[in-house]
């Protein structure tokens, strides 16, 4: 695998970004372009499309299916990346725990709410939901409270309260909400829109020891360390595709310390051998650079586009209005940051601004239907982006103002 640079730590154009930059072919084949869009998407490194390349010009089989050298080495492939996932994710009993490959965040989730749920809960139990996150993580629970309501078992559902200002869970609402029937927490790691780190600890502190709890970790896996030896949940659920990952991978992980055992129901089918190669790629590469050197300059690269931001009367951030830190009740903003412009349509905005090399997302991105009503804006980092494309981004947003 080739060693990722060092990772930059804030000065704009450095040689160790530049070096970084180089090995991402497509960010290095494009300098006239910035792409703003990690949270939609992640670009992939070197490394990653060489294992790609190696894993089929070398080992391609299927994978617990032969008995020859290809269909051995598919096989303990898959193997090593279950494990990888668990070392990844700082696994403190990795063998106790299970990881199950998915294709994806909404895969993982719905597997859960599938093949698991209606195994944990009785007549009478709970349920929160976080309203107002991504629709993957809203409708498979609704689905599996409908499907346990045709069996005669009836869920309440608990809709998660929020805090308006910041985008944040209001745990305190949530300890007044939660009872001893609330059985199932699902939540996220970080907000897709609002971008805020959502205070794990505080979450298992308003439900109590009891209650499982499902993360959604589209958006942190890749981005900050990610631990389950620190956060005391139950299920962690990532797309590859965000991780720098293939599409069409994903891995869902499980604790099996709470209820019953995770296992996935029906025929599995074919593993996607080649996600799976590449996510294995991925997470070294991303183990390589360190998550917390990568979380360190996506927080700086917000932390500047927001305060600044905030600045320009035209425009509205959604969610906590600062970057971070002192006083906010976001714990910390990670590389996501959303807004509107008072007059400009957000599909305008989104066409005038890739008129100028900038790709970001623009529409109400897959929130749920307690989120915001007016489509938006979103800017989402990742470590090969600079200083240099958030400052020329904001002077181009001025422009507009
Ligand atoms: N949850 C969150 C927080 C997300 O941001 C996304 C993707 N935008 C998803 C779930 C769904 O991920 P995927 O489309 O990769 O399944």
């Amino acid at each position: 695998m080739t060693a990722p640079g060092i990772v930059p730590q804030g000065e704009s154009g450095s040689a160790e970004l530049s070096a970084l930059r180089a090995q991402f072919p497509i960010i290095a084949g494009h300098p006239e372009l910035a792409y703003l869009d990690s949270a939609a998407t992640a670009q992939k490194p070197q490394a990653v499309l060489d294992a790609v390349q190696a894993y089929l010009t070398t080992t391609n089989a299927n994978a617990g299916r032969g008995t020859y050298t290809w269909a051995n080495r598919t096989t303990a492939l898959v193997e090593e990346t279950r494990d990888r996932v668990k070392g990844f994710l700082g696994d403190p009993d990795p063998a106790e725990s299970a990881v199950h490959f998915t294709s994806g965040t909404t895969e993982g989730l719905r597997a859960v709410a599938r093949d698991w749920l209606p195994r944990l809960l009785a007549d009478g139990d709970e349920i929160v939901v976080p309203v107002a996150d991504h629709q993957a993580n809203i409708s498979p629970w609704l689905e599996a409270r409908q499907q346990l309501s045709g069996q005669g078992v009836r869920v309440r559902v608990l809709p998660m309260p929020y805090q308006q200002a910041s985008g944040d869970y209001d745990h305190t609402a949530l300890a007044s909400l939660a009872g001893p029937h609330t059985r199932f927490v699902a939540v996220t790691h970080v907000h897709h829109v609002y971008g805020g780190n959502m205070n794990i600890h505080r979450i298992r502190e308003a439900v109590g020891p009891d209650a499982v709890i499902c993360l959604d970790a589209a958006q942190s896996v890749g981005h900050l360390p990610v631990s389950v030896a620190e956060l005391d949940v139950d299920f962690v659920v990532f797309s590859g595709h965000k991780a720098m990952a293939l599409p069409g991978s994903g891995a869902l992980w499980a604790r099996q310390a709470r209820g019953p055992a995770f296992a996935p129901g029906g025929w599995p089918g074919t593993p996607n051998t080649v996600g799976i190669a590449s996510l294995h790629a991925a997470l070294d590469w991303l183990e390589a650079a360190g998550p917390d050197r990568i979380e360190r300059w996506t927080v700086a690269l917000a932390a500047r586009l927001t305060d600044r931001l905030r600045h320009l009367d035209a425009y509205e951030i959604l969610g906590c209005r600062t970057s971070v830190a002192a006083g906010s009740p976001v714990q910390q903003r990670q590389g996501i940051v959303t807004f509107r412009h008072r007059d400009i349509d957000s599909g305008d905005l989104g066409f005038i601004l890739f008129s100028h090399g900038f790709m970001v997302r623009s529409d109400g991105h897959c929130q749920g239907g307690a989120g915001e009503k007016a489509d938006s804006v979103r800017v989402s980092l990742h470590v090969y982006n600079s200083m240099e494309e958030i400052d020329r981004l904001l002077s181009v947003l001025a422009t507009l103002g």
